[in-house]
C-alpha cells in the first residue's frame, strides 16, 4: 500500500513536470506559426485548462465552508485562540519580511532609472482612489449581507485601470529610441476579479466554527456534518488533481501563444522584472525555509518538496484560492501536518496571507517611483511597507488581484494611480511567480503552527474532543 502510494506521487510529479515543459514548447511552436492562431483557436486550446480552473473554483466554497467549521469546532476555544495567534503573528511576520526585502532590493538595484528618461503623465488623467474608502470596504466585505448570496454571486470589483490615454507617454517611458506604435500589450486591461466573497465566507465560518464547539454536544451534529462534507469534498480534490496535468498543459500554451510582444517585453521591463523574481525566489528559497528551520528544525526543502504540485498549481493558475484545496491535500497527504492546522492555516492563509503579492506590491511601487523621479524619504518608505501588507491582505486569491490593489499603495504615497499600467505588460508572468510564493507561504506556515502546537494538540486528542482519525 505505501510502496504504491510513493509510486502514485512519483507519477504524479512526473506528470506535471512533464505538463510544463510540453505546455511551454507547444506553447512555443504554436507561436511560429506563419498565419498566427487565431483567438477562437486558442480559446479551444485553452478549454481544458479552463475545466480545471472550474473544477478547482466550485470545490472552494464546499472546501472552506466545511474545513474551517469542522477544523474550529474540533478545538476548545482556548487552543483554537492560541493556534490562531500563532498563525496571524507568522502570517504578519512573514508577510513584512517579504515587503522589507523588496524594498531593500529595489532600492539598491534601482530598476526604475535604468530605462530611460521617464515622461510625466498628464496630471488630469490621475484617477483618484480614497485610501480610507478602501479599507473600509476590505471590511465590509468580511460582513457581507447575506451569506447564500455571497457564494453564489459574481462579485465583479469595478476596473481601476482606466483605459486612457496614458498609454502614450507610457511607450516613451519604455523606449528611448521614442517614435515606436503602442504595443497592444500595454492597453490599460480591465481588471475583474470575480467569483465568490472568499473574505466574507471565510469571516463567517470561523465564527460559525468557533461558537459549534462552544456548544459542545448540543453543536455535534454540525461538527459532524462539516467533517463529512469537507472528507468528501477532499475525494474529490484528489480527482481533480489526477486532472490537473491536462489541464495545466492547455493553460500554459494558450498563454504562450496569447501574449504578443514576448521578448520586447522583457527587454523593456527587465531590470523591474529581474528584481521582483529575484525577492520572490529569496523569499521562497532562503527566507521561509530559514523560519522553517529555527523553528522546526527539521529539513526545509524537503517539506518544500512535499508541496511540489501546489506550487505547479499556483504556476498554472495564478489563482491562491484555485490552488487551496491542492494545498491542503498534499499538507495532510505528502507533509503529515495535523489536519486540524490545515484546515484552519490554509483556508485563512490563502486568503489573507500573500508575501509574494507583498513583496511585489512594494517593488512595484518604488519603481513607478524612481521611474518617475519621485523622491524617495523615510515616510514614503514606511507608507510603502504599510499599506503593501494592508494590499496584499485585501488581494483576493485570483489572477492579478495584486494589481487592483496596488491602487492603494499608489494613492497613499501620491503617485498617478494610473501608472500600474507601466507595469502591466509582465504581470501575467510575475502574477503566476508570487502565486506560487504566496502558495509556499500558506504552506510553511501550517508546518510551523504544527509544530508550535504539538502540546495542544495533543491534550486535545487526550480528552478525545476531535472526532476519530479519518484514516
Ligand atoms: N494572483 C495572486 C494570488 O492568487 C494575487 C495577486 O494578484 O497578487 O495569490
Amino acid at each position: 500500500g505505501k510502496c504504491l502510494q510513493v509510486l502514485r506521487r512519483q507519477l504524479l510529479i512526473v506528470c506535471l513536470v512533464l505538463a510544463l515543459v510540453l505546455g511551454a514548447s507547444v506553447g512555443a511552436a504554436l507561436r511560429s506559426l506563419d498565419p498566427p492562431l487565431s483567438s477562437r483557436q486558442i480559446i479551444y486550446l485553452r478549454f481544458p485548462g479552463d475545466l480545471l480552473m472550474n473544477m478547482l473554483s466550485f470545490l472552494i466554497v464546499p472546501l472552506i465552508a466545511s474545513s474551517l467549521v469542522s477544523g474550529l469546532a474540533s478545538l476548545d476555544t482556548q487552543s483554537s485562540g492560541k493556534i490562531g495567534l500563532r498563525a496571524v503573528v507568522y502570517y504578519l511576520m512573514t508577510t513584512l519580511a517579504a515587503v522589507v526585502l523588496g524594498i531593500i532590493l529595489c532600492v539598491s538595484i534601482q530598476p526604475g532609472t535604468r530605462g530611460g528618461e521617464p515622461e510625466v503623465t498628464p496630471e488630469d488623467d490621475v484617477t483618484v482612489v480614497n485610501t480610507a474608502d478602501t479599507f473600509l470596504d476590505l471590511i465590509r466585505q468580511c460582513f457581507p449581507d447575506n451569506i447564500v448570496e455571497m457564494c453564489f454571486r459574481k462579485t465583479v470589483t469595478e476596473q481601476v485601470l482606466r483605459p486612457n490615454g496614458t498609454n502614450v507617454s507610457m511607450t516613451t517611458v519604455q523606449n528611448d529610441t521614442g517614435g515606436e506604435t503602442v504595443p497592444s500589450v500595454y492597453d490599460p486591461v480591465p481588471v475583474k476579479t470575480d467569483g465568490v466573497n472568499v473574505l466574507g465566507l471565510v469571516v463567517f465560518s470561523i465564527l460559525l466554527g468557533v461558537v459549534t464547539g462552544h456548544l459542545g454536544d448540543r453543536g455535534r451534529p454540525i461538527l459532524i456534518a462539516a467533517q463529512a462534507v469537507c472528507d468528501a469534498t477532499m475525494c474529490l480534490v484528489q480527482l481533480v488533481i489526477w486532472y490537473s496535468p491536462v489541464g495545466i498543459l492547455c493553460l500554459i500554451a494558450a498563454k504562450l501563444v496569447e501574449i504578443e510582444d514576448l521578448a520586447r517585453t522583457f527587454q523593456q521591463l527587465s531590470f523591474y522584472f529581474l528584481t521582483v523574481t529575484a525577492g520572490l525566489l529569496v523569499h521562497a528559497g532562503a527566507t521561509l525555509p530559514l523560519i522553517y528551520l529555527a523553528v522546526v528544525r527539521k529539513n526545509p526543502y524537503r517539506y518544500l518538496l512535499g508541496v511540489l504540485e501546489p506550487l505547479v498549481t499556483a504556476l498554472a493558475t495564478s489563482s491562491s484560492s484555485a490552488t487551496m484545496p491542492v494545498t491542503m491535500r498534499c499538507l495532510e497527504v505528502n507533509n503529515h501536518v495535523d489536519p486540524r492546522v490545515v484546515k484552519f492555516v490554509i483556508p485563512v492563509g490563502a486568503t489573507v496571507n500573500m508575501d509574494g503579492t507583498a513583496l511585489y506590491e512594494a517593488v512595484a511601487a518604488i519603481f513607478i517611483g524612481q521611474m518617475r523621479g519621485f523622491h524617495m524619504d523615510i515616510g514614503r518608505i514606511v507608507t510603502i511597507s504599510i499599506t503593501a501588507t494592508a494590499a496584499a491582505i485585501g488581494a483576493a486569491g485570483v489572477p492579478q488581484a495584486g494589481l487592483v490593489t496596488m491602487v492603494i499603495v499608489l494613492s497613499a504615497v501620491g503617485f498617478p494611480v494610473d501608472d500600474v499600467a507601466l507595469i502591466l505588460a509582465v504581470d501575467w508572468l510575475l502574477d503566476r511567480i508570487r502565486t506560487a510564493v504566496n502558495v509556499l507561504g500558506d504552506a510553511f506556515g501550517a508546518g510551523i503552527v504544527h509544530h508550535l502546537s504539538k502540546a495542544e494538540l495533543r491534550i486535545l486528542d487526550q480528552q478525545n474532543i476531535a472526532l476519530p482519525e479519518d484514516d
